[in-house]
């Protein structure tokens, strides 16, 4: 377990408590600035969460000193797909972001999903 008090961290949040290892969870990619996971309820077949290591509830919160971590985010899902297999075949990110998204737990997350044809719009 990694101790961490502060704003980095959040002790009363799911995913900063994956992030510090407190709660278990299926690992595909670990940096200095993401952590990537299978989700528990996957959507597809393929189902990723890939998390800022840093608490912000949701891409309404982040802020131009988060460009660094935000960009890092974006940057690993072509590896994290690659890992899951979907590098090839295609996959979707979806940051769903409050209410209407159905955000339900406020630690940004990209939803990477893939392993089927998929359809658009969502709704
Ligand atoms: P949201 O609804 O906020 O867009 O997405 C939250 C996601 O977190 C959901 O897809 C849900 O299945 C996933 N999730 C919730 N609790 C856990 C957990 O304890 N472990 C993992 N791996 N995923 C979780």
């Amino acid at each position: 377990m990694i101790a961490m008090h502060n704003s980095f961290y959040n002790p009363d949040c799911l995913f900063c408590r994956i992030a510090a290892g407190e709660i278990p969870a299926d690992i595909v990619y670990r940096d200095e600035h993401v952590l990537a996971f299978r989700d528990i309820n996957p959507a597809a077949p393929e189902h990723l969460l890939i998390i800022p290591l840093k608490h912000i509830a949701s891409l309404n919160e982040l802020q131009s000193e988060d460009k660094e971590i935000a960009g890092h985010l974006l940057l690993a899902a072509g590896e994290v797909a690659r890992r899951a297999g979907l590098y090839d075949s295609g996959y979707r990110m979806v940051f769903n972001t409050g209410a209407d998204a159905l955000q339900s737990v406020f630690h940004i997350h990209g939803h990477l999903i893939g392993g089927c044809r998929m359809g658009w719009p969502p709704f």
